[in-house]
């Protein structure tokens, strides 16, 4: 926000405040994910109604801004840190354009992001209150992944913009929200050697390959890594090969993820239920797999094709796409028909799976296996046990995906803006 607007800033999280009904706004901006854009389209429709303009931005407006024009004054397509300054110049002085995009980047180097406004930020909401980015995008390409599609390049921060940021969180902990951390071993080094006199502790999300290089790790665990988030994905090499994700060796993880804890490091697994190779067995030999690598906190979710990834395209070419219903790409539905088992069966297998991991005498023996890092895996094993009551009592998680509404493909007039030849998410 420029200063000289002066303007007075409210942030609202859809997920836990409380959403005004008459905000006393002069301009409204909703960041839009794929599971949540029918409710910000429709929030976006109703403000708009009432007289207040509304910018939509985020990862599913870049993907689709035909569909998201439909309901915004005004889309910021990509990265908004640098565009949104200039559209609220322009919405000052009346002339507030309809499309605003990202910025061209040179040398992969997203320099002067703008310090996030923590000030604002209701930090009681969150687990993690304090999340800093360090990169942007990934260097692989897995098929079911929409960074690519959002964030066609790999860009890194200056390491003393982010050592700057970091240093000005008030609390001892925060995390990289970063979709994949290390993608550069250099930058990375330089990042990690720079926080670690901060002595902060902190989280983040990388691939299993990042837990070959011990150097690496050491390097990670002395600037103050107390968890990783890894996608593990398939217990399978076939699976694994099938979704452009080779590089993860399964017959690794056990040692990878010894090596992580020694160094205390808890480890979150992710793993994905729906893959084409996957049998009725899958769930069965999953959670016996998660159990006996010692993951501290599993976490399993289903093959999702969000637009925009090489997935949906195969998906809608096969014509194995259930759901359109944007409410159901959330990873906890089924919007594709499985190769080898019914919809049903996937879902109840995923259900099953989580009861499984998350029985008490499975999180005490996970707990038992921990010595320092007791408190995250603690508090990350109760949160899952919490979110199980949900999966089992919650409406929505009746059903493998909403039956009732599926909605409809995108037009070929959604994937890009009127006029535009060339669609802009790379399915052009
Ligand atoms: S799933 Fe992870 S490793 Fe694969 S492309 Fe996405 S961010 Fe990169």
């Amino acid at each position: 926000m420029p200063p000289s607007l002066e303007a007075e800033i409210h942030i609202i999280d859809g997920n836990t405040d409380t959403i005004p009904e008459n905000p006393q706004a002069d301009l409204i901006g909703i960041s839009v994910i794929t599971g949540c854009a029918r409710p910000a389209y429709a929030l976006a429709d109703y403000y708009r109604a009432r007289g207040i303009p509304v910018v939509l931005g985020g990862v599913h407006v870049t993907v689709l801004p035909g569909e998201a024009l439909k309901h915004a004054d005004s889309i910021v397509i990509g990265r908004g840190e640098h565009a949104w300054p200039e559209l609220l110049g322009d919405f000052w002085r009346g002339r507030m354009q309809k499309v605003y995009r990202e910025k061209p980047i040179r040398d992969h180097l997203l320099a002067d992001v703008p310090p996030p406004r923590r000030d604002l930020q209701r930090k009681s909401a969150y687990m993690v209150p304090n999340t800093v980015q360090a990169t942007r995008g990934c260097r692989h390409r897995c098929d079911f992944c929409m960074a690519n599609a959002v964030w066609p390049r790999y860009l890194k921060r200056p390491v003393a913009e982010v050592v700057d940021e970091i240093r000005k969180i008030r609390s001892r902990n925060f995390a990289f929200n970063d979709v994949s951390l290390v993608e550069d071993i250099e930058f990375s080094k330089e990042l990690f050697s720079a926080i670690a006199p901060l002595k902060k502790q902190w989280g983040a999300l990388v691939t299993a390959e990042v837990l070959e290089d011990t150097s690496m790790l050491d390097l990670m665990a002395e600037s103050g890594c107390v968890y990783l988030l890894v996608g593990f994905e398939s217990g399978s090499q076939t699976v694994l090969r099938g979704i452009s994700k080779s590089f993860n060796k399964a017959l690794r993880y056990r040692d990878l993820i010894r090596s992580a804890q020694e160094r205390g490091i808890s480890i979150q697994g992710c793993f994905v239920f729906g893959f084409d190779h996957d049998g009725p067995d899958v769930f069965e030999s999953t959670t016996e797999l998660v159990q006996d690598l010692g993951i501290d906190i599993p976490r399993y979710s289903l093959y999702t094709p969000y637009p925009g990834t090489r997935l949906f395209a195969r998906m809608q070419a096969e014509g194995r796409i259930l759901s359109y219903n944007w409410d159901d790409y959330d990873t906890m539905h089924v919007v594709i028909n499985p190769a080898r088992m019914s919809p049903e069966e996937l879902y109840c297998g995923f259900k099953w799976a989580y009861r499984r991991s998350f029985r008490m005498r499975n999180i005490v023996k996970r707990l038992r296996r921990a010595d320092i890092r007791c408190a995250i895996n603690f508090v990350g094993n109760l949160a899952y046990r919490n979110f199980i009551r949900r999966l089992d009592s919650d409406p929505i998680f009746a059903r493998p995906f909403s039956t009732d509404d599926v909605g409809s493909p995108p037009a070929p007039g959604d994937w890009h803006l009127p006029g535009e030849e060339r669609a802009l998410s790379c399915l052009g």
